[in-house]
């Protein structure tokens, strides 16, 4: 498939592991230049220069919160007007609501709702007037099917969705969509630490409870983030204008449904 995506400009929020990395590779393949972000240095540097080599796209690091106003100032000045925009940041903690007060709840919402709605604004008024615009959001399986012990990123994630059904109508016309990409069980660190409070909750080990989680899914295994990657290129190609406000859910199949 012929993305017609060389030469177009992406931000990608969160990328230095996992699925915002895999979101990257995939752009990248397909000859989109980079803006990566993440909050450590390092690896985030690291990830850069293996696209880099891999694809020889531009890629530039951007180190910083993205949760904050002066990450989202660092990452848009990097690249004023993207054509690509792909929100993700860290997933909210695991626990019980009883013991989450104010504080807390207001920086889950803060990363995984209000963060992506303050980048879409930057972006999408330029992206629509440029009559070419992809934005992405990764969000959750939890959105469609709640997880019990993820509370606040069933809460918040939620939210975003729901603004996004409304945005995503008002911009269509200008060729500039907003999808969201709902993972189920993916390998990356965060499945891991979520795995490890489940395991140790059961008494198993972290593998034993991947294991399970894996059997679950009618697909009989955990995602590969490039799984993931591919389909947030797949959305982005110039081909997929007409996909406007959709939730797709990538889980093996968990999600137990005729449709929707
Ligand atoms: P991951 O492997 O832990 O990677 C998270 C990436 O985001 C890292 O590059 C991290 O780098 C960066 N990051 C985290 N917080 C950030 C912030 N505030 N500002 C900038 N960068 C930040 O996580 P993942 O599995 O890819 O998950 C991505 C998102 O999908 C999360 O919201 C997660 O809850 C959600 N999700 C994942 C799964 C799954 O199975 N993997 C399933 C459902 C939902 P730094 O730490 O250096 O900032």
């Amino acid at each position: 498939m012929d993305t017609g995506l060389k030469g177009r400009r992406a931000i990608v929020c969160a990328a230095s592991k996992g699925l915002g990395r895999a979101c990257a590779e995939a752009l990248a393949r397909e000859g989109v230049d980079l803006v990566v972000t993440a909050r450590t240095p390092g690896p985030l540097e690291e990830t850069a220069a293996a696209i880099r080599a891999a694809t020889g796209v531009r890629v530039t690091a951007v180190a910083g919160d993205i949760t904050t106003e002066e990450g989202r100032v660092a990452a848009l000045a990097a690249c004023p007007e993207p054509d690509i925009l792909v929100n993700n940041a860290g997933g909210p903690p695991p626990g019980d609501f009883r013991d989450w007060d104010r504080a807390t709840w207001v920086k889950a919402i803060d990363a995984n709702m209000l963060t992506p709605i303050f980048l879409i604004r930057a972006v999408v008024d330029g992206m629509a007037a440029r009559r070419f615009g992809r934005i992405v959001n990764i969000t959750s399986a939890s959105v469609k099917s709640p997880i019990p012990n993820l509370g606040m990123s069933n809460g918040a994630r939620a939210g975003l969705t729901g603004f996004v059904a409304g945005l995503a109508r008002q911009v269509a016309a200008h060729n500039v969509t907003i999808n969201n990409l709902l993972p189920g069980p993916f390998r990356t660190d965060r499945l891991l630490t979520t795995m490890r409070v489940a395991a140790e909750k059961a008494g198993r080990a972290v593998e034993e409870e991947i294991e399970l989680r894996a059997q679950r899914s009618p697909a009989g295994r955990i995602g590969d983030p490039a799984e993931f990657g591919a389909a947030c290129a797949f959305l982005c190609a110039a081909s997929s204008g007409f996909i406007v406000g959709q939730n797709l859910v990538l889980d093996g199949g968990a999600f137990n449904s005729t449709m929707g």
